[in-house]
């Protein structure tokens, strides 16, 4: 194993990890399942981040996330169900029917079927004269996933590694380099000339990339476009914070260990090295390698002074900028209020010119139609958020604070009549989340979501992978290859494990 000289007689640890989301974790239980002795410190009380949840008055709410992939039994990119696995975790789950409900501006109504065919004959229903667009769109985000799906999926800054896949899937890898510069829009626009399916493909991808297909990376559509249909949705029994827990309690029993109610507030360094943190109470724990699965805002700037940013950070974060935060609001809601065939996700959009706007798009999850265990009996869960800025939300008394928030759910609800006639009589319980919460409760700087294109970017190619500039210092999540989503992060942390064991030399 390599020790790095100017630690080695301090290192308790082989890594520490700091932050416990899914990122964070699974690169955790990756390392420890190689043997590494591996540490996380997570300033929360419990698992998970934007992939946590909380309980109130019998209701079990996701934070975040509830749309899962990467759940899928078949393949290589179902890498939650493998992340759980290799700590000899499963976790049991509910199969969705349907991905996504939409409602859309000119009665655009149509859902996005588990089954590939019933899709597209819906989609071709609607637009008929672009039939042929809409197979070589969609077939084109199949040859991705294909290529991803064929071949284990690993960190790429490994050299051996691809040296081995390229050897093994020489095909697959020349296919994947055509389409890491490209965006999911060039091709769109290559094989669709109706703007109005332009805008729907805009949304198909705005619901999970926060920007429109121009600005989507075409890796990250082929694999969510097609892994919907491929291993589907699954939504965990129990909630998606079932995913971080089972992570967790696998990373104690392969010897690590995980420390709760732990901010770390700065990471130290040592001739240029990072060779431990220290925590807000000022305890320090030492390590061979640290990693950050803090969003790069909060890693070089907060964890580390501002000036040790280095360079290639500086630039990232003139290619890429914060993307807003939510406004969530977690309902509990009477049962009577969902009719039978009730689809779990929902987006509600009623102006195309809103689409990317402050509280323009709605979003809702209905986890409860799957897993009645969350709510108390004969009531169901409403998550409903909406993006949401910051800026919004600074600056206000606790009394304006607490209006605007109302006033923020009223209009939200109000315009969920639409979809659920009677919600406003039929509530049980509201909470309301602000970009300010997601900032508080998650640790992430302005609530962010994650890091989105500041303008057009060839694809993938500018989002960094876990190395950093800081020797010994590595970052997973989503501000790293390949961004945001539960499915995404655990690739991240799948890669993340992998570089740092060969650099320990696990
Ligand atoms: C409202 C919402 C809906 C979403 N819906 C979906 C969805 O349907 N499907 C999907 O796949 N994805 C969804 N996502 C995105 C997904 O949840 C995230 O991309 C993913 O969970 C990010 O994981 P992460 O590991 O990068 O970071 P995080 O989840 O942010 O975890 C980072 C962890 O680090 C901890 N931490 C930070 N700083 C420190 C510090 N200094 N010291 C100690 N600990 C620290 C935090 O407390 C946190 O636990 C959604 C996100 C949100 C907010």
């Amino acid at each position: 194993m390599n020790a790095i000289a100017t630690n080695s007689s301090t290192s308790t640890y082989d890594v520490i990890v700091i932050g416990s989301g899914i990122g964070g974790l699974v690169t955790a239980t990756q390392l420890a399942a190689k043997g590494a002795k591996v540490l996380v410190l997570e300033r929360y009380l419990i698992p998970g981040g934007s992939g946590g949840y909380f309980e109130r008055e019998g209701y079990r709410f996701d934070v975040g996330a509830s749309m899962i992939f990467g759940f899928g039994d078949k393949g290589t990119t179902n890498l939650l169900t493998r992340a759980l696995d290799a700590v000899d975790m499963k976790i049991e789950t509910f199969a969705d029917p349907v991905q996504i409900h939409y409602h859309l501006p000119d009665d655009l109504e149509l859902k996005v079927h588990r089954n590939y065919e019933e899709f597209l004959q819906e989609l071709i229903a609607i637009f008929p004269h672009e039939e042929q667009g809409i197979r070589k769109f969609y077939g084109t985000c199949w040859e991705v996933f294909n290529y991803l799906n064929s071949m284990e999926l690993l960190s790429l800054e490994e050299p051996r590694y691809l040296m081995r896949v390229f050897f093994q899937k020489p095909l697959s890898c020349l296919g994947l380099a055509k389409y890491l510069p490209l965006n999911a829009g060039d091709i769109a626009r290559k094989h669709i000339k109706d703007p109005k399916l332009l805008q729907f493909i805009d949304m198909e991808c705005y619901l999970w990339s926060v920007v429109p297909a121009d600005k989507t990376p075409m890796i990250n559509a082929g694999m969510v476009f097609s892994d919907r249909h491929y291993g589907g949705i699954n939504y965990p029994k129990g909630g998606v914070g079932q995913i971080a827990a089972k992570l967790a309690e696998g990373l104690i029993q392969a010897g690590g260990e995980i420390k709760y109610k732990s901010r770390v507030k700065e990471i130290i360094l040592k001739q240029g090295k990072a060779i431990g943190v220290k925590l807000a109470d000022n305890t320090e724990y030492y390590a061979k390698r640290v990693v950050s699965n803090a969003t790069r805002w909060d890693t070089f700037g907060k964890l580390l002074p501002p000036e040790h940013t280095p360079k290639k950070e500086q630039k990232w974060q003139q290619r890429y900028q914060k993307s807003p935060s939510f406004l969530s609001l977690h309902l509990g809601v009477d049962s009577h209020l969902l009719p039978t065939g009730t689809d779990c996700h929902h987006i509600l959009l009623e102006n195309w010119d809103k689409m990317e706007a402050n509280e323009g798009t709605i979003f809702v999850s209905i986890p409860t139609l799957l897993d009645p265990s969350l709510a108390p009996p004969d009531k169901h869960i409403i998550h409903t958020f909406t993006p949401s800025w910051i800026d919004d939300w600074q600056g206000l008394s606790p009394q304006e604070y607490q209006e605007k928030k109302e006033e923020a759910a009223a209009n939200l609800i109000k315009r969920l009549e639409a979809i659920f006639p009677g919600i406003a009589d039929a509530l049980d319980y509201q909470e309301v989340g602000t970009p300010r919460t997601h900032r508080r409760f998650l640790g992430r700087e302005d609530g962010t979501y994650g890091p989105v294109p500041s303008r057009k970017l060839a694809g993938l190619l500018g989002m960094p992978f876990n190395r950093t500039s800081i020797p010994g210092l590595y970052c997973v999540g989503d501000s790293t290859f390949p961004g945001q989503g539960l499915n995404a992060v655990a690739f991240s942390g799948m890669s993340c494990g992998h570089r740092v064991a060969v650099d320990l030399g696990l």
